[in-house]
């Protein structure tokens, strides 16, 4: 029997995609040349939004958005403990304080329900959160309406982190349009949907947010005379305005970026024929399916199964065993021992727990075969049986 190892995801490169970066090469620039601000351009359209600006990662992304959003010492962000460390890191580095809401059962996105009760709670204690950032798990969009309803009444800013989701839809419109949001965030880790190695984008339809961004992916200088302090000393002048870094991405990564996206919807499409397949042929099993939301249109970037608690990690390790790249999304945030320091403790967020003590990601990726995916089928049948 073939036992080559499936991973959970991976990514699909053509040979266009090579091309494109071998053209890159063959050029003059490297870095800061014009394959950036095309694929900041592609995005952007793609999403329906203003502006776009790339960056070396989403975490460098999530970084600069919490700071363009405002957030500083004294103030404090939530997120869902359902996600990966970065949602909630970004807030540490800004100097601010991180706080969670438990995920909402079906969905495994952060639930508004849990959301408005905790708000309710930090008004009476004047701890409102100045951002929270909303998780569209496995590429599912969070109920963005309702949270935007909620961020108007208490006053605190959005960030989506899409990380899993580009590609996919909201109330008919691509997630990034950022109609429920101030800023959305994108990775293209080769785990994701489309691919850069490594790199992320904020997309954004205000153009102050637009401005702060560009300056902080960069060392906070700008060479735009009307953003300067006083007037410009000529041709070569630049200022240092506010403290930045360098998070810029390289025409490269830029160059594939692009060419990815020219196969996105190719993309997500197959990663939904997997996933419905994945329903067909799993539907007979003692496990929970993925629980799909009429509000929108996953990205698909996993496909998570819940299995009981006593069998689950033995069904893990059957199929690890046999060579299929199984993984877990996500241990909750607050349960790691850098947030446990901070006084998290187990038992917090129960939801986020007890899903986390369940769930399996089995392999999606837009190049796996149906063969591959019926050996994946027929191993996690044994392992139940
Ligand atoms: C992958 C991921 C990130 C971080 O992305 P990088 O591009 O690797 O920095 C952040 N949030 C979520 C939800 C992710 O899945």
């Amino acid at each position: 029997m073939n036992n080559q190892f499936i991973p959970y995801g991976r990514q699909s490169i053509s040979e266009a995609d090579i091309q494109a970066v071998v053209d890159v090469l063959r050029s003059d620039w490297l870095t800061q040349g014009p394959a950036v601000e095309h694929f900041e351009k592609l995005v952007a359209q793609y999403c329906g939004a203003k502006y776009a600006v790339a960056v070396n990662s989403a975490t460098s992304a999530l970084h600069i958005a919490s700071l363009a959003a405002g957030l500083g010492t004294g103030d404090t962000l939530w997120t869902a403990p359902n996600t990966f460390v970065a949602s909630a890191n970004c807030g540490l580095y800004c100097g601010a304080d991180v706080d969670f809401v438990d995920i909402d059962p079906r969905t495994y996105n952060i639930s508004i329900v849990g959301l408005e009760e905790k708000l309710v709670l930090a008004r009476q204690s004047n701890k409102l959160p100045k951002v929270v950032i909303p998780v569209h798990f496995s590429g599912q969009s969070c109920d963005m309406s309702s949270l935007y309803k909620l961020s108007q009444d208490y006053g605190f800013s959005v960030i989506e982190d899409a990380s899993h989701a580009i590609g996919g839809k909201y109330l008919g419109t691509p997630i990034g349009g950022c109609r429920f949001s101030d800023m959305t965030v994108f990775s293209f880790h080769p785990v994701k949907i489309i691919t850069t190695g490594e790199g992320g984008m904020v997309i954004t339809n205000r153009q102050d947010l637009y401005e702060r961004l560009i300056r902080l992916r960069s060392h906070g200088i700008t060479r735009e005379p009307s953003l300067m302090v006083g007037e410009s000393h000529g041709p070569w002048y630049y200022q240092q305005v506010e403290l930045g870094f360098n998070y810029r991405i390289t025409d490269l990564q830029a160059a594939l970026g692009a060419s990815q996206m020219s196969r996105l919807n190719e993309f997500v499409a197959r990663r939904h024929e997997l996933a419905l397949r994945y329903n067909r042929l799993l539907g007979d099993l003692p496990l929970t399916l993925p629980w799909q939301d009429s509000d929108g249109y996953s990205a698909f970037h996993l496909y998570v199964i819940r299995v009981d608690i006593p069998r689950r990690k033995k069904v893990f390790e059957a199929l690890r065993a046999a060579n299929i790249g199984v993984n877990i999304h996500y241990i909750p945030v607050h349960t790691q021992p850098y947030y446990q320091q901070k006084g998290f403790t187990e038992g917090m967020f129960p939801e986020a727990e007890r899903y986390y003590a369940e769930a399996i990601s089995l392999p999606i990726f837009s190049a796996m075969t149906e063969s591959q995916q019926d050996r994946v089928v027929s191993l996690l049948r044994e392992a139940l049986s």
